[in-house]
């Protein structure tokens, strides 16, 4: 009796493992409370992403956030709508922000950038020369190049290399919601934009 409900235990275990979401990654100490505070953020740009992709966006939104927790932008990709290779999400987020606030420089401002994919190597010298301070992202590269076809790009030892720099990232963040808009995105024949190779 005991070994068959330690199986079925381990079974259920077993099962429910299929459906957990990827584990958080940072390169800092896991601090669960910024953790909480993103997962909030980036499941509410993920509901919103239907509405830009509808108005002709790419499926990827990104949101700058100040220090106190206030919104300063939100944006989605716009390279097939605006016909710019660089409107990237993130990109997006940082040109609109830095006009917002009158500056090249956000460092001063300890500003959160939230996005719903990780980062592309475009992107990463983009937050890195911007000043942002805090990076959460929701689905790996590898899972966006697995269900769109995007190319993210070439990115060695960026978490190790952003942290030399005082840039914190928290990455895996609400990838099951993130996954399914993206497979939402292709199964509805939207454009997969990239160069001719
Ligand atoms: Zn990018």
């Amino acid at each position: 009796m005991m070994k068959r409900l330690f199986i079925m235990t381990f079974a259920v275990m077993f099962l429910l493992a299929g459906n957990v979401e990827a584990k958080v990654i940072s390169n800092e100490k896991i601090d669960q409370t910024k953790v909480e505070t993103a997962s909030k953020i980036i499941a509410s740009l993920q509901k919103d992403m239907k509405s830009f992709t509808a108005k002709g966006s790419g499926p990827f939104v990104a949101a700058i956030y100040d220090s106190k927790g206030n919104l300063v932008v939100k944006v989605a990709n716009s390279v097939v709508n605006e016909q710019c290779s660089n409107n990237h999400a993130e990109m997006n987020a940082i040109k609109a922000a830095e006009k917002k606030l009158g500056t090249f420089d956000l460092a001063p401002y300890n500003l959160k950038l939230y996005v719903t994919a990780e980062p592309c190597m475009m992107c990463l010298g983009g937050i890195m020369w911007s000043g942002i301070k805090e990076v959460y992202y929701s689905v790996p590269s590898k899972r966006v190049e697995d269900i769109t076809g995007f190319d993210e790009g070439f990115k060695p030892h960026w978490f190790k290399e952003f942290k030399k720099r005082g840039i914190i990232v928290y990455g895996n963040i609400e990838t099951e919601l993130g996954e399914q808009e993206l497979q939402d995105y292709v199964d509805n024949g939207k454009k997969i934009y990239k160069p001719t190779r």
